[in-house]
């Protein structure tokens, strides 16, 4: 998914104004290809379904699901609040959690990270729980939400920040979790609780958003103190806003949004990216975006489509996963394929994950792109879906890798990290990122077992998919509504989709041309019953890690990367790779003959603990 193309950016600040909004807009997106569709009419954004109209069907998508939401329920209240109550210096009963979590002098940044940033996740689990509650109805999550909201308030101090190494981010977290229990478990003390930890954290941060290297031209006890990410602050500082806790939290916003290193540059066409920190500035795109979206700047809009761009363009690989070491590389330097020898930790899964999948709903809803929608289908496919399951003693999937000399499955050394506050994040939020709607009609995103239930007018629809994509290269659509309603269904082309790819509603082809890498719009009266059925030609391709390792390839097919299991032999012929066929229909297997033996692939998703190589030498 290489060639996005990167706007000029700017006209003078006249000019741009002269231009207007939808100008601006329409340069901004115009990739090579295909014309971004929709985008540059002043179009309102694609609104977001609620969390309760979206229902995952069975499937690996649910199961994550579910696991996550079983396990944050279930986890001790005593434990989740004990560092809170550690540092306030109240009673604080329950068993250490471990790992990151705890308040330990144990933390070295050159060796353990027990002690780290304590109680840093809770907020996310928070949040995640809410979400759950929203999708589910579970009144046993509701009063969890309900229950540690109430526990935590009283232990609220600004003393918790007293020597603390990251105040920022963990506040963004925290605020995070209680404007969702605000927002999506109807928690009416939430945002009382937020005001109280703003005030806490407000003198324990810098004036403005800090670079890290601005934060290592400090002076700090530690390298640890230089990590804060107060750039990512923005995006739920603009959501405490949107959701009625007050104009300050706006302000704050607008403070924290790093434009003067980052944003403008960006919003200029400058690739600022290399060696930053990944995964927490692709999170600031979405401060960006909520700076749009809240105060109309252009600027912020630019600099996420164009961020988002260089994402994609120069610091991805074939799995859609980005950041080798944490670390954005220099483009045309070789870097992401000398990564492959020298680390296990290619891409940090479910962190980047949600990151990537925020931002790209922002930019989806916005510009009507549905190539964000590829790339989002590109990261749950062959990267988030196969992470392993957080363990109850709080070890979790944190690195995919993509080493070439070996390369497995495995759990982070340290308890309860970062993943673990964002994996049950974004597994709440795949129903919500599976479609979206506007007046018109209704915008099929991914192609995943689902059910959307919403209402149009007066009457009720249901749109339900039953597929086994990418195993089979199809998906089934069944409309059901009380009565007939006319409405459009648009359907997301697939950049890659092969021409043979076939849309037909009740068994008729649709005449529609199929436009690789926009959506296509079915625009007609809707009976109860009425099906459509999608037939995807997925071609195979062997995709390059960067320009300069032009023959270390990955077996692309579709939106799915190929991963070769064992030792394969080294080096392989272009053709054998591009041979290789599934086993059987709906098989998660593919295999070809070597001469040396059978070679098999799988997607990350159905790899458990087997070895495996993603990236191949090849000749010829
Ligand atoms: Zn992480």
């Amino acid at each position: 998914m290489k060639g996005w193309r990167i706007p000029k950016m700017q006209p003078s600040r006249r000019a741009f104004l002269k231009l207007g909004v939808a100008t601006a807009v329409a340069s901004a997106t115009r990739f090579s290809g295909a014309e971004a569709a929709g985008s540059g009419t002043g179009a309102a954004p694609l609104d977001q379904f609620g969390y309760n109209e979206i229902e995952l069907l069975d499937g690996p998508m649910r199961q994550q699901f579910e696991a996550n939401h079983s396990l944050f329920l279930g986890l001790d209240d005593d434990r989740l609040l004990k560092p809170f109550r550690q540092r306030a210096g109240q009673p604080a009963p329950g068993e250490d959690m471990g790992g990151w979590y705890d308040n330990s002098p144990d933390f070295d940044p050159h060796g353990t990270f027990h002690g780290f940033i304590p109680g840093h996740s809770f907020g996310q689990y928070l949040s995640a729980l809410a979400r759950a509650y929203a999708i589910t109805g579970s009144q046993p999550t509701r009063e969890k939400v309900a229950r540690i909201v109430r526990a935590f308030a009283p232990t609220i101090t600004t003393r918790f920040y007293d020597g603390y190494h990251l105040p920022a981010y963990t506040y963004d977290k925290t605020s995070c979790g209680l404007i969702d229990a605000h927002q999506f478990a109807g928690d009416g003390m939430a945002l009382k609780v937020l005001d109280a930890a703003t005030d806490a954290v407000l003198p324990h941060l810098p004036p403005k958003a800090m670079s890290r290297a601005e934060q290592y031209a400090q002076p700090h006890p530690d390298e640890a103190y230089c990590w804060d990410e107060t750039y990512t602050l923005p995006e739920n500082l603009f959501l405490a806003y949107h959701r009625g806790a007050g104009d300050r939290y706006r302000d704050l916003a607008v403070r924290f949004l790093e434009d003067d290193l980052y944003f403008n540059p960006l919003s200029e066409g400058k690739n600022v990216l290399p060696g930053e920190h990944a995964y927490s500035h692709v999170n600031a795109f979405s401060s960006a975006m909520q700076a749009y979206l809240t105060l109309g700047s252009q600027k912020h809009l630019l600099a996420a489509q164009n961020g988002f761009a260089f994402l994609r363009n120069t610091q991805s690989f074939a799995t859609g996963g980005w950041g080798p070491d944490e670390l954005f590389r220099k483009p045309d330097s070789g870097e992401m394929g000398e990564s492959l020898k020298r680390t296990h930790f290619s891409f940090e899964t479910p962190c980047g994950s949600y990151g990537h999948f925020k931002i790209a709903r922002y930019l989806l809803r916005v510009t009507r792109d549905s190539r964000y929608g590829d790339s989002m289908e590109q990261v749950l496919l062959n990267t988030i879906l196969g992470a392993k399951p957080i363990r109850e003693d709080g070890f979790s999937f944190y690195y995919s890798d993509y080493n070439h000399i070996f390369a497995n499955k495995g759990y982070h050394r340290d308890k309860w990290p970062c993943c673990s506050g964002t994996f049950p994040q974004i597994t709440a939020d795949y129903g919500i990122s599976s479609y979206f709607r506007d007046a018109d009609g209704v915008y099929v995103n991914l192609y995943v077992p689902s059910r959307a239930i919403w209402t149009r007018g007066s009457a009720r629809v249901t749109l339900t998919q039953h597929t086994n994509y990418p195993y089979e290269p199809a998906t089934q659509i069944e409309l059901s509504t009380a009565k007939p309603e006319p409405f459009t269904v648009h359907l997301r082309i697939p950049a890659w989709a092969g021409a043979k790819m076939t849309v037909a509603v009740n068994g008729r082809r649709i005449d529609a041309p199929l436009t690789p890498g926009a959506f296509t719009a079915i625009n007609r009266t809707w009976n109860d019953g009425d099906r459509i059925e999608v037939e995807f030609e997925m071609p195979m391709a062997l995709e390059a890690v960067d320009p300069q390792h032009p023959d270390v390839v990955a077996p692309v097919l579709g939106p799915i990367a190929l991963f070769a299991l064992g030792r394969p032999p080294s080096p392989l012929r272009r053709s054998t790779l591009l041979a290789a066929a599934q086993t059987a229909r709906g098989s998660s297997t593919w295999s070809v003959e070597t001469g040396n033996g059978s070679l098999v692939f799988k997607p990350f998703a159905a790899i458990q603990e087997e070895q495996y190589r993603l990236y191949h030498e090849v000749e010829a």
